[in-house]
């Protein structure tokens, strides 16, 4: 069984960066510039270890439940854990234990709590501020996120915060709103985001945007990091 799941993960990952590649070439980027975040997200940490011998390095998990055993599983593998889902302060000291990246950073509080729990571990946390595309002036995205106005004052709390490293800025491709559909537009948009706030600060130049769907699209647009789940592990058997 171990033997056909490697297989498949195999031959999805190289299908996946098939894709990855091919998006570049047609962007005129090099591979190098992008980086792929495989969301294992409702996947066993058996799964995980395969995609690790498969040379995968960065892993994604949106929820800590899920997130923090599987992680504390793996501890001899060579990965960096990004935290992509939308994060309750409650869960800081936990997700600050095992994640390298929290890419969910939408609110003050968080920073801080962040923070708190990163200089406790001691450990530096890097931080993406996540951008809501559906959100209006001053509010917050359905699935997380703060409106375009609401960055640079987030992003200079991140980069003022002990124990934190601010390293860019994440997006959802909105569902409602301007850009609900349009993922290219939306990247794009999220791109214009990324080039203001490294004018300030030009460390903070991941850009992570794009899914299974449609990460051509942020390859297109220039996005760093992809964040791919379902190409590379297959349906989840529930929503995560
Ligand atoms: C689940 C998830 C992904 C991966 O989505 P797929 O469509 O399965 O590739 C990417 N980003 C976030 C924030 C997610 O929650």
């Amino acid at each position: 069984m171990t033997d056909d799941r490697r297989t498949e993960l195999a031959t999805n990952l190289a299908r996946v960066e098939e894709r990855i590649s091919a998006a570049c070439a047609k962007a005129g980027r090099p591979r190098d510039e992008v980086t792929l975040i495989v969301v294992t997200k409702t996947y066993p940490a058996s799964d995980v270890r395969l995609l690790a011998e498969l040379g995968v390095r960065q892993v994604a998990e949106n929820r800590d439940q899920e997130a923090a055993p599987k992680a504390a599983e793996c501890t001899d593998l060579p990965l960096t854990w990004h935290f992509v889902g939308q994060l309750q302060t409650n869960k800081v000291r936990s997700v600050a234990s095992y994640a390298g990246i929290v890419q969910s950073v939408d609110r003050a509080r968080l920073v801080t709590a962040l923070s708190r729990e990163a200089v406790r571990a001691g450990r530096e946390l890097g931080c993406l501020v996540q951008v809501a595309l559906d959100a209006e002036s001053g509010q917050q995205g359905d699935r997380g996120g703060v409106a375009p106005d609401r960055v640079p004052a987030l992003a200079e709390a991140i980069a003022g915060a002990e124990g934190l490293r601010l390293d860019g800025v994440m997006t959802v491709a909105p569902l409602a709103g301007p850009y609900a559909g349009r993922q290219l537009a939306a990247f794009e948009r999220l791109m214009e985001i990324s080039t203001d706030l490294r004018a300030t600060h030009p460390a903070a130049n991941m850009v992570s945007a794009g899914m299974s769907a449609d990460l051509e699209d942020a390859v297109a647009a220039g996005a760093t990091h992809v964040r791919v789940g379902t190409a590379v592990l297959g349906v989840r058997p529930r929503l995560g």
